[in-house]
């Protein structure tokens, strides 16, 4: 693996070209900082899932530029997986790794774009184009603050490795990338900790304190459960004349029982805990109910289900989004209805269990369901040593920050490593406004220079706790 690596070096060396992008001030370069035009570089690879590798070589030619150990697991158009570390992992040291991911979503209406989205333009104080956010951003921060501990990582014996760890098809479930990486690789990298994305800093969390900063690090998450349900009838074929049963009469019929269905308000520990941070941080009454929620629960539950986010994070969810007959004219009546939902479920719910609620609901044994697919049950990372470093580093960078811990309503890459039991923490360690969240996936995405190089610090200090 290591001579691809020093191969991909070569070949990137001969043939990089500086593709800085800096409309109007192009001789102004150095006053630009180094995290804005690695960043605008990594954006001009335009790693639309499945065509990760040559952004891939990119960042792992300058993790090795800097110093860092390079080994590429998959090496494919798309699959391209790769660990930069500060020792080689053959040494097996505890390991603590920095997890993105290489891919982006498509740029659709790209002439919406201020500026082209993979033009990685540098203008007004940010970094523009698709995955300045999500993820790219973050990987230039993990890989500037690692860059700062290589020379101590040479001079002396660290108690720990540190792995910039980047995989590919995230967008589209971490098939190629996270799920490799965890299954057939996880023993290489000796992981202690990883710290990938997820929550991040956020504005308005607190009613009584709006403008205080307060960062969401999840340490647990949704998981999604995919459910086909078939249904056959054989009934006279015409519309002209309705049979009393027919098998999309009753499909909608046990549907609507599914969408009236006022499932279990549940508080698990991992919510406890983020309803108990989040009351203390923001005080009054409020805080006091949110402190309390077995005492206050029949008022807490009321005024969360006004809330669809938090409500989704209280109870298992399901949406319905397919429903499909065999394509007929519109007298015929389809013998068969399929219908696909959308399951996500709280942490500790078990499948099986789960499916058999929605057969009790359903109430039509006619009813054949079909698991099409689910995420890897994993626990919980716990509120550890780990979780308190991270939270300690923002409040550094941040004073007067809040952190709290957080259920993440949708699963993402942190699955595969929970579910082997290895603590995994999201967040990415930046602050940003309603409207650089709304730019994730979608136009104009975009992140300021200044964010990028707070971000950086906050991994610096996160690292100079585990070694100072
Ligand atoms: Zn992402």
């Amino acid at each position: 693996m290591r001579q691809l690596a020093s191969a991909i070096i070569f070949i990137l060396i001969v043939s990089f070209q500086s593709l800085h992008a800096v409309p109007n001030n192009g001789n102004q370069h150095d006053s630009i900082p180094h995290s804005a035009l690695l960043l605008s570089d990594y954006i001009q690879y335009p790693s639309v899932t499945g065509n990760e590798k040559q952004a891939g070589q990119y960042l792992a030619t300058m993790a090795m530029l800097k110093g860092m150990h390079v080994e590429v697991f998959t090496n494919h158009t798309d699959t391209f997986n790769f660990a930069a570390s500060l020792y080689p992992l053959s040494l097996n040291k505890p390991n603590i790794i920095f997890l993105n991911h290489i891919d982006v979503v498509p740029a659709e209406n790209s002439e919406q774009f201020t500026y082209p989205p993979f033009s990685g333009t540098i203008a007004n104080g940010q970094v523009w184009g698709r995955g300045a956010i999500d993820n790219k951003g973050m990987a230039v921060m993990q890989l500037l603050a690692m860059e700062q501990f290589v020379d101590l990582a040479r001079e002396q014996d660290l108690p720990y490795n540190v792995t910039l760890l980047s995989v590919s098809g995230e967008e589209t479930g971490g098939h190629a990338g996270a799920k490799i990486v965890a299954e057939r690789f996880a023993h290489k990298l000796s992981p202690m900790v990883v710290f990938g994305e997820g929550g991040t800093g956020l504005p308005k969390v607190l009613v009584n304190d709006p403008d205080k900063k307060v960062f969401t690090i999840s340490t647990t998450f949704k998981r999604s459960l995919w459910l086909k349900l078939t249904l056959s009838m054989n009934t006279s074929g015409h519309g002209s004349v309705p049979p009393k049963k027919y098998a999309v009469q009753e499909k909608v019929r046990s549907l609507y029982k599914i969408v009236r269905w006022n499932r279990k308000v549940v508080f698990s520990k991992t919510t406890r805990n983020m309803f108990r941070e989040l009351g203390r941080l923001e005080g009054g009454m409020r805080g006091v109910v949110l402190r309390n929620l077995g005492l206050f629960r029949p008022l807490a539950v009321r005024a969360m289900r006004q809330d669809e986010v938090i409500y989704s994070l209280i109870t298992n969810t399901i949406t319905i989004t397919g429903i499909q007959t065999p394509p007929g004219p519109p007298n015929v009546i389809p013998q068969e209805i399929e219908v696909i939902l959308d399951c996500r479920l709280l942490p500790d719910v078990d499948t099986h269990e789960f499916i058999s609620e929605i057969r009790k609901v359903l109430d039509n044994s006619d009813v054949k369901i079909e698991i099409l697919e689910e995420n890897a049950v994993a626990p919980p990372s716990e509120i550890g040593e780990c979780y308190k470093r991270m939270a300690n580093a923002l409040q550094v960078i941040y004073p007067k920050s809040g952190v709290i811990p957080i259920l993440m309503p949708a699963s993402n890459d942190n699955n595969y490593f929970r579910a082997l039991g290895i603590p995994t923490y999201g967040i990415m360690p930046v602050f940003m406004s309603m409207e650089q969240i709304e730019s994730i996936h979608n136009v104009d995405e975009r992140i300021p220079i200044e964010a990028l190089e707070l971000g950086t610090q906050v991994y610096i200090e996160l690292l100079k706790q585990y070694f100072e």
